[in-house]
């Protein structure tokens, strides 16, 4: 199969993308592993997408699917296995086949962080968790943790703090990273306690989550709290390791990259988390997105 861009990864930055690599006139494919619209499908409500008011996070995906779908870009669920980005053209094996393209967009996104304590992944799936909005119904009525500072862990201790009777919120320190109205918003909620300076030692249990072992880091007092699931909100890493020796990536593995979206690898483009940057959001990437395949048109019409 050959394309002018093969694009990796469905989420608004891929998506976005697509968009306008079709309205260039160029032939385009994109790949997705998993599920279309990336990490906005396991967000409860997304409020600071300009012009779309509230809306849920499966809604938001659906749209810019549709989006990009109906401009012709062939969205395909296939996971990338190898990129050969050096050579004319490019080559991208997936587990269904392989692609050839002029250029390549690289808009895979970043992956959810663990934790890393003992318990996480014994328990990974029988209370713990990686998703509130995917597994918070589960344990409606009942105790449950958080941890993490960010948004991501404010939005979720909100959402699961209107199915569970209790949220315990655990941050290293005594300040949020996230927006100050989401830390207002839980600061206020009645049934939400924070435990700042605090960290997750342990997750405890027979067949699944029965209690967790939480540390005071000042006092360095230590506490078994009874919950049912630990949800883990401790932000992304990015998962580059395909790109290695053929795209500069940072010390922290992300694709090196301007606000230009251009890459160490003449031809290949980079979109979204996925790359260095100050600002990871739905809207910035979105934003990548038109500016990639702008400039991967532009690369194709001089190559
Ligand atoms: P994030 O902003 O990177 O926050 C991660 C949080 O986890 C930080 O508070 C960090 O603590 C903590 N953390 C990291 N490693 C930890 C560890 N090993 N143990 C305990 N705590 C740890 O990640 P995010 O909340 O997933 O958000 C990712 C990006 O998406 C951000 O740019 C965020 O703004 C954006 N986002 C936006 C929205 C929105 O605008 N509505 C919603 C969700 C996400 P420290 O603060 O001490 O570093």
């Amino acid at each position: 199969m050959k394309y002018d861009i093969v694009i990796i990864g469905a989420g608004p930055a891929g998506l976005s993308a697509a968009v306008y690599a079709r309205r260039a006139g160029l032939t385009v494919a994109v790949l997705e592993q998993n599920i279309y619209g990336g990490q906005i499908v396991n967000t409860p409500e997304v409020e600071n997408y300009p012009g779309v008011g509230r809306q849920t996070g499966v809604e938001l995906a659906m749209a810019l699917y549709n989006q990009a779908a109906d401009t012709g870009a062939d969205i395909v669920l296939e996971g990338v296995t190898e990129v050969r980005l050096q050579q004319d053209p490019k080559v991208v094996v997936t587990t269904g086949g392989e692609y050839e393209a002029g250029a390549v967009i690289i808009a895979n996104g970043a992956k959810r962080r663990l934790l890393g304590c003992p318990g996480e992944d014994t328990f990974s799936g029988r209370g713990v968790s990686y998703c509130a909005t995917c597994d918070g119904a589960f344990f409606r009525g009942k105790e449950v943790s958080i941890v993490g500072g960010g948004n991501t862990a404010l939005e979720d201790a909100l959402f699961l703090a209107n199915n569970c009777s209790k949220v315990y919120l655990i941050h290293r320190r005594d300040q949020f990273r996230g927006s100050k109205i989401l830390v207002d918003a839980v600061v206020a909620k009645q049934n939400i306690e924070i435990l700042y300076d605090s960290t997750v030692e342990e997750v405890t249990g027979s067949d699944k989550v029965e209690a967790i072992r939480v540390r005071n880091k000042l006092s360095g007092e230590e506490q078994s709290l009874p919950v049912s699931a630990l949800f883990v909100a401790v932000g992304l890493a990015p998962e580059n390791s395909l790109f290695t020796d053929q795209v500069e990536l940072s010390e922290a593995g992300y694709i090196k990259a301007g606000e230009d979206c251009c890459t160490s690898c003449d031809g290949v483009f980079v979109a979204g988390d996925t790359r260095t940057k100050e600002l990871r959001q739905i809207v910035t990437a979105a934003a990548d997105g038109a500016v990639a395949a702008t400039a991967a048109a532009r690369w194709l019409d001089t190559h």
